[in-house]
């Protein structure tokens, strides 16, 4: 045996003995130091004890004990450490002053033991006996570590999910619960979460998994909170297993590009089509045009008159397609508008010259009643034309008898403006009313005999009012009229 004694006793000592300068500058690392924190005899000379192993926020405490230490000429105390891999620990600390003759100023000695184990059992009992039935009481698998990071209690809940046998969780670093690819940022996580400990609820995470002691993962939602008791803080997360909600999810969200993408081939193939329907069909409707005129030769009666009708059902057939062009344009976001400064008085005037004929032609007054100073719109002038003589073209359509009134008002300066276009028709039933806006929505219940359209009209002015920012709404009693109002907000 040629090793001294002391010698002996530095490297054999499971527990770590650090000497260190009155600053806390380690001058001595013993091979229990290494073998509990991880770091070299080289690594650790030199460096201050408190930057090496003592976690973020204990550096106060660290700098106190010393303090006692020189001043007392020693001190015991519990604290945790971080070892190199940055995982915590609990040590029991006992230091003494060393001082010699000779010597410029003091050293300390520090022996520290690892108690974390006990220290996790002890806190095991305790919580078991105050929490065990509580916890399994829940629904959620739970389990509860200590700042180190281990597991101080798991219900059996929690055991199960992560296939676990009663008990065999205690003691255990929580990291063993997490893939592989988690633990490092857990850990810093986890030291940050003492310090600040607050709580979280379920999701508020990102996408976690869980670690089956077969090595299978399963995605998890935890919520955490803190939990102090006099001997300690904890941390208690409430684990619960998502897997089902997560394949739920994934389903909804296939379904949805489905969807999406079956919405969009729709679109293309509105938009496509309709451009193709609108050649032949501008031919036929030339052509009627051309043979009713007599242009190629003489027609009898009859001939007129079922030309006539392919002349009507084209026309009516190329209003269709250009609705449904337009409706296709919106939903798939392509209207281009052009937002100028313009005047509202203006618009609503030239859907009235343009309309004037149509409703006189039925014995209707068109009556247009517009405020003095010019009205200042910031809006897309097409589009608020469009939507005008939808409305006023309907009016007409609808009424039989008296008249169709347009009104422009605004709100002091350029504020809100308010159209409205109000006639004295047949109004719409109470029970059709609900679905006007929608495509293809025609009221045909008390009418037999309606008026040729293609139900588009209001679905599409709504649809462009609401590009504007805008909306239309309308009231109607049947029998008696109805005004439909487009409201546009202002700057
Ligand atoms: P269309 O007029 O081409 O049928 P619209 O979408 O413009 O399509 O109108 C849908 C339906 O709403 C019409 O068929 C009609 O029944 C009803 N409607 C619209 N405006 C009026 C109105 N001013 N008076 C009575 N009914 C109306």
């Amino acid at each position: 045996m040629d090793l001294h004694p002391i010698e002996l006793l530095s490297n054999e000592s499971p527990d770590a003995l650090v000497v260190m300068t009155a600053i806390g500058k380690i001058v001595h690392w013993s091979h229990g130091a290494q073998t509990i924190f991880g770091y070299g005899r080289d690594e650790a000379t030199g460096r201050l004890l408190a930057d090496l192993v003592v976690p973020t926020g204990g550096a106060p405490e660290q700098g106190r004990m010393l303090g006692e230490t020189l001043v007392l000429g020693g001190a015991t105390y519990e604290s945790v450490r971080r070892r190199k891999d940055g995982s915590l620990l609990y040590v029991d600390v006992t230091t003494k002053r060393l001082q010699r003759d000779g010597w410029e100023e003091p050293l300390v000695l520090a022996t520290e033991k690892d108690v974390t184990h006990i220290k996790v059992l002890r806190d095991a009992k305790l919580m078991e006996a105050r929490f065990r039935d509580l916890l399994e009481s829940t629904p959620d698998g739970i389990v509860m570590a200590n700042p180190t990071g281990h597991v101080v209690i798991a219900n059996s809940q929690a055991e199960k999910l992560f296939g676990y046998e009663p008990g065999e969780l205690r003691g255990k670093s929580v990291d063993l619960l997490l893939p592989e690819r988690y633990r490092r940022a857990h850990v810093t996580h986890r030291s940050n979460y003492f310090l600040q400990p607050r709580k979280r609820a379920m999701g508020s995470g990102l996408d976690l998994a869980g670690l089956r002691k077969d090595g299978t993962e399963f995605p998890i939602e935890i919520s955490l909170s803190p939990l102090r008791t006099e001997e300690s803080a904890f941390v208690m997360s409430a684990i619960r297993d998502i897997s089902e909600r997560k394949r739920f999810e994934r389903a909804l969200q296939e379904k949805n590009d489905e969807l999406a993408s079956a919405n969009q081939a729709k679109d293309r193939f509105l938009a496509s089509m309709s451009h193709e329907l609108r050649t032949p069909l501008n031919a036929i409707i030339g052509f009627t045009g051309t043979l009713l005129m007599r242009l190629p030769g003489p027609l009898n009666d009859e001939q007129g008159k079922q030309l006539r009708t392919v002349q009507t059902s084209a026309r009516h057939l190329l209003a269709l397609i250009n609705d449904l062009l337009d409706v296709a344009k919106i939903e798939a976001g392509k209207v281009d508008l052009e937002i100028e400064p313009i005047d509202g008085k203006a618009v609503i005037e030239e859907v009235a010259a343009t309309l004037r004929p149509q409703a006189e032609g039925k014995g209707l007054e068109l009556i247009v009643d517009l405020p003095e100073p010019p009205s200042l719109l910031h809006t897309d002038r097409r589009a608020l034309s469009q939507i005008v003589i939808n409305l006023t073209g309907n009016a007409i359509k609808f009424t039989e008898s008296g008249s169709i009134r347009l009104t422009l008002r605004q709100e002091g300066g350029a504020g809100v403006t308010r159209i409205s276009v109000a006639d004295t028709g047949i109004g719409i039933p109470v029970e059709d009313q609900s679905k006007l806006f929608g495509a293809f929505s025609r009221v045909t219940s008390s009418r037999p005999r309606a008026p040729e359209g293609t139900g588009l009209g209001l679905h599409l002015s709504q649809k462009l009012a609401m590009l504007l920012g805008g909306h239309i709404a309308f009231v109607s009693e049947s029998g008696k009229g109805s005004t439909f109002t487009l409201t546009l907000p202002g700057e």
